[in-house]
């Protein structure tokens, strides 16, 4: 669902980390110390950062200074208010202490991307603009009209974008809820929306698993 990047020293915490993202189903990069954080945390490829503030060669708080557009979480050691107030100023979404609870870090990933994403209101790509407000979609300047189910599949894939999405998965995301029937519900969908939209080299079929939005 996301893209998160772990910058942690600690092998132990960093795993746990990435385990528990990765149950709920985000993507994780893990790296080790400050310089291949720095190297990493500016690629734009990264709806979060996780950011240790204590690293080898470069602190978090150094990080952060490089980066713009993505959402960070520090994770410390350091519980004195004022490290907590630095970090916030310098524009971190949220600090958590160590020890933490995984669950809650767990939460407020899931917070911040809720935030960070909430002004994320359309999408464009080979003159395509999916709204996501209106739910309205055009292609050259012209209203396609979709299908409440196409809208929401059509949502679901940009979301989860460059990921392969099992048909099971895309069923879950989309009619929202443990779909018994017919995985060819899936199959029927993403085909008008590959004529609609002509974007058929968009929507790859991955063998035996489903779908992949490449972009
Ligand atoms: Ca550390």
């Amino acid at each position: 669902m996301a893209k998160i990047l772990i910058v942690e020293d600690e092998k132990a915490i960093s795993d746990l980390i990435r385990f528990n993202l990765e149950l709920v189903g985000h993507e994780c990069t893990q790296v080790f110390d400050g310089s291949a954080g720095l190297q990493e945390a500016v690629k734009p490829k990264y709806d979060l950062v996780i950011l240790d503030v204590m690293l080898p060669d470069h602190s978090g708080f150094d990080i952060i200074e490089y980066l713009e557009d993505v959402p960070v979480i520090f994770v410390t050691a350091r519980s004195q208010s004022q490290d907590r107030i630095k970090g916030l100023r310098l524009g971190a979404d949220d600090y958590i202490t160590k020890p933490f609870d995984i669950i809650e870090l767990v939460e407020r990933v899931k917070a911040v991307l809720r935030r960070t994403r909430a002004d994320v209101k359309s999408f464009e790509f080979d003159g395509i603009r999916v709204e996501f407000d209106n739910r309205r979609v055009y292609k050259d300047g012209q209203e396609i009209f979709l299908k409440p189910r196409e809208f929401d599949l059509l949502q679901v894939l940009i979301n989860n974008r460059n990921l392969a999405l099992s048909r099971e998965k895309l069923l879950k995301l989309v009619w929202e809820f443990d779909y018994e029937g017919d995985t060819r519900t899936v199959d029927v969908h993403i085909q008008r929306l590959r004529q609609k939209l002509s974007i058929s080299d968009r929507i790859k079929t991955v063998y035996k698993i489903g779908y992949r939005f490449e972009i």
